[in-house]
């Protein structure tokens, strides 16, 4: 049983999942560790978390079951060349704020970050 409301998942080295729900699958985030320049900044807050900068992800688009898991295979285009994805968003509060540089339909959009589940 999971504590409800709670949005991160954390992971090996002090890093952290997060459900994404424009791209419907979990993206990390490197939180910083004490006296590392790299990573984000994070409040400490699972429920309500902020994370500093921004979060840019860029890949390919994959192919997806009806469960949402991937298929092994990238979305093409009409001329067989595989399709850029960029998810790009800002997390504050425990929302989402996905720029508009987003490939996916919540690009531009603020929502909820919905509740970290093993299911998904
Ligand atoms: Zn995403």
């Amino acid at each position: 049983m999971r504590t409800p409301g709670v949005k991160l998942e954390p992971v090996e080295g002090g890093h952290f999942l997060f459900l994404c729900p424009g791209c419907r699958e979990s993206h990390i985030v490197r939180v910083r560790s004490e006296g590392s320049g790299h990573g984000w900044t994070w409040n400490g807050d699972v429920v309500k978390p902020t994370f500093s900068p921004s979060i840019l992800l860029t890949g390919l688009e994959t192919v997806r079951d009806e469960k949402g898991r991937w298929t092994g295979e990238w979305v093409k285009d009409a001329a067989g060349q595989p399709v850029p994805l960029v998810c790009h968003s800002f997390i504050t509060d425990g929302r989402i704020q996905f720029l508009g540089d987003c490939t996916h339909a919540l690009a531009g959009q603020t929502v909820d970050l919905p509740d970290w589940s093993d299911d998904e």
